[in-house]
């Protein structure tokens, strides 16, 4: 079974340490949401793990099935099984979606793996049914005048297409209306299928109201400070975050 652990991880920007000694472990198949107040360093973390050059890991580890990512670059991190949505760039005109995914899969495979062009559109189209996303879509440019409904469409296809074992997806975009909220939802539901394990980086309670995490986290100030089930994200829906602050301060009196 695979396993991704996450090990007293301390990440800076520039010199200001910003996650700071946050563990999590996730099994294939799980998906895990964490959450917390704007500021509290949820995409910092995900983009330290997608290997961002602006983010210093100061400490601690990032194993996949035992092995340490942190010296691999993005895209050896990417063959190794992980999925980072944002490793890819937000607008790439003029090429296809199919042809973007294309080469993302036969960057994963590597130069040894040919993809012949017949099993590949067979297995887009396999996938494309699947999340129920309309075969036009494929010809248009990768986000190029994309709503945020299809940009999420786009990245959630690339995840199906990648086939990876743990996936990170940070679910923080200002533009994420309702409709894209379920594009990620019903995609997140589709590719839940005992094989992935995802951890999903919210501060939208209401996206959790439509994929159901088997574990919540709540992360406050560069840490994990509390974990439970999906009760814990209505909590936090009904009690808010300062809640959480009130009692860790409580705590360290
Ligand atoms: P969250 O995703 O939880 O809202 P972030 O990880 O975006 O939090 O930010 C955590 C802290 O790091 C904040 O204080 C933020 O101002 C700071 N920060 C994030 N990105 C940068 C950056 N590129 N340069 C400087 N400071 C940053
Ligand atoms: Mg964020």
């Amino acid at each position: 079974m695979s396993q991704l652990i996450i090990q007293d991880l301390k990440v800076s920007i520039g010199d200001k340490p910003v996650v700071k000694g946050l563990s999590l472990t996730v099994n294939q198949g799980e998906v895990h949401a964490i959450m917390g107040p704007n500021g509290t360093g949820k995409s910092t973390l995900a983009k330290a793990i997608a290997g961002h050059p602006d983010y210093a890991i100061t400490g601690g580890d990032v194993l996949l099935d035992g092995q340490s990512v942190l010296a691999m670059q993005p895209d050896e991190r990417a063959r190794a099984g992980l999925f980072l949505a944002f490793q890819y760039p937000s607008e790439v005109p003029g090429v296809t979606i199919a042809n973007f995914v294309r080469a993302a899969l036969q960057a994963r495979l590597g130069e040894s793996a040919d993809l012949d062009a017949t099993s590949y559109y067979k297995k887009l189209y396999e996938k494309m049914d699947l999340l129920k996303i309309d075969r036009k879509f494929t010809s248009r440019a990768v986000n190029e005048g994309f709503s945020g409904g299809e940009k999420k469409r786009c990245e959630i296809l690339q995840m199906a297409m990648l086939e990876p074992k743990f996936s990170m997806m940070d679910e923080t975009d200002s533009g994420l209306d309702i409709d894209a909220l379920r594009i990620v939802a019903d995609g997140v539901n589709k590719l839940r299928t005992g094989q992935l394990g995802i951890v999903l980086i919210t501060h939208y309670q209401r996206l959790l109201n439509y994929i159901v995490p088997d574990f919540v986290h709540v992360m406050y100030d560069g840490r994990i400070v509390r974990s439970g089930n999906k009760d814990l994200a209505v909590e936090l829906e009904a009690r808010g975050y300062a809640w959480v602050k009130k009692e860790l301060a409580a705590a360290s009196a």
